[in-house]
């Protein structure tokens, strides 16, 4: 049996990739390594153990939904957020990929409602922003939640379950190019499947495994820079009066000191700080989400510091799971957290002094020293970084505050892709996604997803 299209990866990308070609009738199979969501339990968030235990498939990160099922679903409706795929289809396309993801994820459960950063209050908020040296970045989000973006995906896997062929806990072991054409798929057991076009999205946990195959393949790869930082922890009040409106706030900072580019990401108010295991770089890194039937005190978001390596270096990856590891050295193989008080002091935090603070930590981490880990310009960066968000969220930088060791996000392989997302020089073969370095977020992940769905179909 040959398939018309063999796609890896059962992430945003896959998913909506096959949802567009299974609308056409064609014969599709979608094959992940990870299993299927109502059996991606983490152990720590199931309460049955306190630090990651390296899951043999991490439920965080792969599986049916991908990376996105195990995030709280924050759907970021405005361009110039979670990607780069304007630069291949356009503003104005964008636009309309945007909405059309959108709305599917509305037809298959998500909450109609949004939150729109407009009006008197966002005005005000930009202008003090402005005053600290904060760009302040109006966005629409449509939060699904992560429990409710399960059932979301769920729904969409019982729709495409009667139209495609769905391979769980199956790896893809490398993508069969014959006289320049892929033509199919090997898995891990050496079974061939057969298929007239490839679409790999392995997303950032197969990055590893994608930069191997792009290699054999003698692709271009553009360096991409990579963040490194840490999770904030705050009591829900410091930022409620902003995220009750707009539900995250997005700013870009340019230190004092370094000149280095920072941002926030990912805010979740009353959520719970995570700890992500990457099985292809065997490290633990945090992250954060909110669910939508339970509730903490506490507000997280991530402060990152993004860097541009320049020749003779061309390891960024390699240099932030570094960093990543040596914290995961210091927590006995977990994650390091520290008072903003005991960082700038210079003494390591205990869980004595944690206790007694303002915040309650949602992640049971190692209490340590953040600063036997991140180089000093990071430290300078992220405290600087902090001050000047006190402007816009008063209380932020207060010596209670909870910084979570380290966040990383790796982007580093960006592959040179035809607007159409279609590999250059091999034919049939196409690449999407965050893995392709195209996408970094759900609603683009999704968007890339269709518009080489639509490439496959009209070629
Ligand atoms: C904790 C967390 C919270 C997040 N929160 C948000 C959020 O609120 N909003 C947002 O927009 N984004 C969020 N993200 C990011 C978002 O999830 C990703 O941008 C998105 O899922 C990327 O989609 P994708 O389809 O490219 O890849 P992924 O979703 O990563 O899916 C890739 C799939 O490919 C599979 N795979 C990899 N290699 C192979 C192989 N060799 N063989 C077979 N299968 C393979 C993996 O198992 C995985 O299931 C979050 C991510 C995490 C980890």
């Amino acid at each position: 049996m040959i398939y018309d299209a063999a796609i890896i990866g059962a992430g945003p990308a896959g998913i909506f990739a096959a949802a567009e070609l299974a609308r056409q009738n064609k014969k599709v199979v979608i094959i992940d390594k990870g299993r299927l969501i109502k059996e991606r339990v983490c152990p720590i968030l199931a309460g049955k153990v306190k630090a990651c235990v390296n899951c043999s498939s991490c439920a965080v990160v792969s599986g049916w939904g991908g990376a996105g099922s195990a995030s709280d679903g924050k759907l970021t409706l405005t361009t110039g957020f979670g990607g780069n795929l304007e630069e291949y289809i356009g503003r104005e396309e964008l636009e309309r990929m945007i909405k059309y993801v959108d709305d599917n994820f509305v037809k298959f459960g998500a909450d109609p409602n949004y939150y729109e950063a407009d009006g008197k209050l966002a005005r005000e908020i930009i202008c003090s922003g402005a005053k600290a040296g904060l760009k302040v970045l109006p966005a629409r989000i449509r939060h699904i939640g992560t429990d409710a973006s399960r059932e979301v995906l769920n729904n969409m896997y019982e729709d495409l379950n009667s139209k495609c062929d769905i391979l769980m806990n199956t790896q893809v072991r490398d993508i069969l190019i014959v006289q320049n054409a892929a033509c199919g798929v090997i898995l891990d057991n050496g079974e061939v499947i057969r298929a007239e076009k490839i679409l790999a999205v392995p997303g950032r946990e197969g990055a590893a495994w994608l930069e191997q195959v792009v290699n054999k393949l003698n692709l271009k790869i553009a360096s991409m820079p990579v963040d490194i930082g840490v999770r904030v922890e705050v009591p829900d009040s410091v930022c409620e009066v902003l995220t009750r409106e707009f539900y995250e706030v997005k700013t870009l900072y340019n230190s004092k000191t370094f000149d280095d580019r920072c941002r926030t990401f990912c805010m979740n108010p009353s959520g719970f700080v995570v700890s992500e295991f990457n099985k292809s770089h065997n490290l633990v890194t945090v992250n954060g989400h909110s669910l939508k039937n339970k509730k903490s005190e506490n507000t997280n978001f991530a402060v990152l510091v993004t860097k541009n390596f320049t020749q003779p270096f061309n390891d960024p990856i390699g240099y932030a799971t570094h960093i990543a590891k040596l914290a995961n050295m210091l927590a006995g193989g977990g994650i390091l957290v520290q008072r903003l008080a005991d960082l700038k002091s210079g003494r390591r935090s205990n869980a004595a002094r944690i206790s007694r603070g303002m915040v309650k930590p949602t992640l049971a981490a190692e209490a340590g020293d953040l600063s036997l880990v991140l180089p000093h310009r990071y430290i300078i960066d992220i405290i600087e970084f902090l001050d000047a968000l006190n402007e816009i969220l008063p209380g932020v930088n207060h010596g209670d505050t909870l910084l979570y060791g380290v966040e990383i996000k790796l982007y580093s392989l960006r592959l040179e892709l035809q607007n159409n997302l279609a590999v250059p020089n091999i034919k049939n073969l196409y690449m999407a996604g965050d893995g392709a370095g195209v996408s970094r977020g759900i609603i683009q992940a999704a968007a890339s997803g269709v518009v080489a769905a639509r490439a496959m179909l009209s070629e």
